[in-house]
């Protein structure tokens, strides 16, 4: 692949987890992509290892609930190479306390998880949108959650119905009915936004229990980046299967 061809992708939240085994899985396709934490050290260091592998890996600083921190992330990246092909917003926080009951969550709790999980979303988008519209077919990501699903949760057959961490979930909701929203508003252009779920991934916001390594869980990001032809819009999916709303 050339300079010319070759595809620009940022990946929030990228320090960790599933955001940074995304970033490697992307780059080993050969994308160029932009390693965003919100830690300058810890994400230099982060892009350090991969570049390390000879993956073409940049860190770029990027705290997603911070307004200032995304404009200048969203000027820097202009700078560096005028378009982006691909915006994986992967940052995400879940807060709740475990125990409590829906009710008895804190308010404080809600809003940080709003800050980062939907509005840091939709901050990153928007400042992000100009620079994907000058790419040929940009791809937009929304990492949400199976625990956003209001159909399953409202079943009690499904495996998540006791599952009630009310601000980690509504949250969830909320950043699919965003997916919904703005891939109305994107329908006709070449850019698409959906919202995968990335499987449930033993990392830290999971204390290390989970079904998949982060290898699998990354890869629900990373197929549906790099899908080519007819391109979903405004999907929820898990590895390409359609999930419930
Ligand atoms: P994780 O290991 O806790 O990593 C979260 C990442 O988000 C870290 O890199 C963290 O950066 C970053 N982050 C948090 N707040 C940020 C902010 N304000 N600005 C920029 N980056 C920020 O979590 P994970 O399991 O990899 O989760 C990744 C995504 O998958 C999340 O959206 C999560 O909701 C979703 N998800 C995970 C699972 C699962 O089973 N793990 C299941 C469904 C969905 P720092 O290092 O600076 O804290």
């Amino acid at each position: 692949m050339n300079q010319a061809q070759e595809k620009i992708a940022l990946v929030t939240g990228a320090t960790r987890g599933i955001g940074l085994e995304t970033v490697r899985q992307l780059a080993q396709e050969g994308v160029r992509t932009l390693l965003a934490g919100r830690d300058d050290e810890r994400t230099a260091k982060a892009a350090q290892e991969l570049q390390d592998e000879g993956l073409p890996v940049e860190a770029l600083t990027l705290d997603v609930t911070d307004g200032a921190s995304i404009a200048a992330a969203a000027d820097e990246v202009a700078r560096r190479h005028g378009r982006l092909d691909i915006l994986i917003n992967n940052a995400g926080i879940a807060r709740d306390e475990i125990g409590k009951k829906p009710s008895e969550q804190l308010l404080d709790t809600w809003r940080e998880t709003f800050d980062t999980n939907l509005f840091g979303v939709v901050a990153t988008t928007q400042a992000f949108l100009p620079l994907l519209g000058k790419a040929p077919a940009a791809r937009i990501v929304n990492v949400s959650s199976i625990l956003g699903s209001l159909a399953l949760h409202s079943d009690p057959a499904s495996p998540i119905y006791d599952f009630k961490i009310p601000a980690y979930n509504a949250s969830k909701s909320a950043l699919n009915a965003w997916t919904v929203n703005l891939a109305h508003e994107l329908r006709g252009t070449p850019i698409t936004v959906n919202a995968v779920h990335p499987g449930y991934v033993r990392t830290d916001m999971n204390k290390g229990e989970g079904e998949l390594e982060v290898a699998d869980g990354a890869r629900s990001s990373v197929q549906m980046a790099l899908h080519d032809g007819d391109h979903a819009n405004g999907s929820f999916t898990h590895l390409g299967e359609a999930l419930p709303w």
